[in-house]
């Protein structure tokens, strides 16, 4: 294969003026660990990124740069010398490498070097007519032309490419700090992180295991999907905070009336995600909360769970509905995992009549049944962090215990 180079695009963080040198940074530093292990070498300027394949295959490179927030598109690119005679030798071999049948072309030059002697419609002329001249599948056509050949003159260098691929859009993971992510282990809540992150926010994330009265299962499912979601982490690792959640759960379980059971579960998740939000530097909450999708879900629900915590609560997919959800989540290969059949906590009890209105002062009045602010200090205080790795084997089940015991001998960070 003849191309030699992959061009990265940032898009608009170029529009972000001063905190623009920190986006490149990060963006440099994000792409530099995807291709740890690869012998290309990276350089980088102030409106791109250059990656050199230094004879790697591409396929891997650009598997790997699906992954990193920030980059607006991608192409594959040849890259030669200025001098017109070497343009031209190289664009025809270039077109004899991805035109094999008939096929319509149109040359297409951009200019950034202005002392270039040749304009670019000088150069595009030229370049057509050899390319044509020498081969003999080609015709031009300028409307609607399969194959677009451009020609970008900056510097001493030009670059020629056929193609520019989207990538995953947003920007850095971190330049927005830090946030925590409520995750389940259902089909939002990964999505969730994974659009945080998209748009700059690097992720730590807190799940509620109420083990035994949920499977050993629902919590490597959670593990698991920190994995998937950790390829677009900086690092390719992310923080698990395993809060362990049955005392609390059986308290509202024996105590909190039933259509009320759920909201007040959810206040005390909120209580638990903001002490240790804190406590880890995270700025704000994130969850998969989507407006409607269920009783707890509803604004007037949003607004008495919410009443808990002062901290910025982030609802990426407050209004997306499931099918697109269910898109972007096959989309991050988290959809099988997802809706593999483990109860949560949210789950293993289900009222039939969850108030879709509840009251603040009802919540209240409620809570002052029982001694929460203790048994929520509790939950922070025994909670478990671990650090998932991308391509960690760390498989709760294989160890035969109980989720809790397994995760109190990891490391306590
Ligand atoms: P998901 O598909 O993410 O499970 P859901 O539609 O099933 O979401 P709920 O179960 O009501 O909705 O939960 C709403 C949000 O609350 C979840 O998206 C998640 O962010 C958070 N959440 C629910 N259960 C847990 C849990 N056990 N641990 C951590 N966060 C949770
Ligand atoms: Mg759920």
């Amino acid at each position: 294969m003849l191309y030699n180079q992959i061009l990265v695009r940032f898009g608009d963080l170029t529009l972000k003026g001063k905190n623009q040198k920190e986006f490149l940074h990060r963006l440099y530093e994000l792409v530099a660990i995807k291709m740890e292990g690869l012998p290309v070498v990276i350089e980088n300027t102030y409106d791109r990124i250059y990656i050199y394949l230094n004879n790697c295959e591409a396929e891997e490179v650009v598997n790997r740069l699906q992954y990193v927030s920030g980059i607006s598109s991608y192409s594959l690119v040849v890259k030669c010398s200025n001098d017109i005679q070497t343009i031209k030798t190289t664009a025809l071999e270039l077109m004899k490498e991805i035109a094999l049948k008939n096929t319509t072309f149109k040359v297409e030059t951009k200019r950034a070097n202005k002392n270039y002697p040749l304009h670019s419609m000088e150069v595009t002329k030229a370049v057509a007519g050899y390319v044509l001249a020498n081969h003999s599948l080609l015709h031009v056509d300028v409307h609607h032309p399969e194959i677009k050949l451009h020609i970008e003159l900056k510097g001493n260098d030009c670059y020629l490419y056929n193609k520019e691929i989207k990538a995953m859009g947003g920007y850095p993971v971190g330049v927005a700090g830090k946030g925590l992510l409520m995750l389940s282990g259902g089909i939002d809540s990964p999505v969730a992180g994974y659009l945080a992150m998209k748009q700059g926010v690097e992720i730590e994330c807190i799940h509620f295991e109420s083990t035994p009265l949920t499977s050993i299962e629902s919590a490597q499912k959670v593990v698991d999907l920190v994995k998937k979601m950790a390829r677009y982490a900086p690092k390719n690792r992310i923080n698990l905070h395993m809060v362990p959640f049955k005392e609390i759960h059986m308290a509202l379980l024996e105590q909190i009336p039933e259509s009320y059971n759920i909201t007040i579960m959810r206040r005390m998740m909120y209580r638990i995600a903001t002490k240790l939000a804190e406590k880890k530097n995270c700025l704000c909450l994130i969850n998969g909360e989507s407006v409607g999708q269920v009783a707890s879900q509803t604004l007037q629900s949003m607004k008495t769970i919410n009443d808990v915590t002062n901290i910025p609560v982030l609802r990426p997919l407050c209004t997306y509905d499931k099918v697109d959800i269910i898109q972007i989540s096959r989309r991050i290969d988290c959809y099988d995992l997802s809706i593999k059949p483990f109860e949560d906590c949210c789950t293993v009890y289900v009222p039939k009549a969850p108030a879709t209105a509840p009251k603040i002062e009802k919540c209240e009045s409620f809570e002052k049944k029982f001694n929460f602010e203790k048994l929520v200090d509790e939950a922070v205080e025994y909670t478990n962090s671990i650090t998932i790795e991308q391509n960690s084997d760390l498989d709760l089940s294989m160890l035969g215990l109980e989720v809790r015991e397994v995760i109190f001998e990891l490391k306590n960070q």
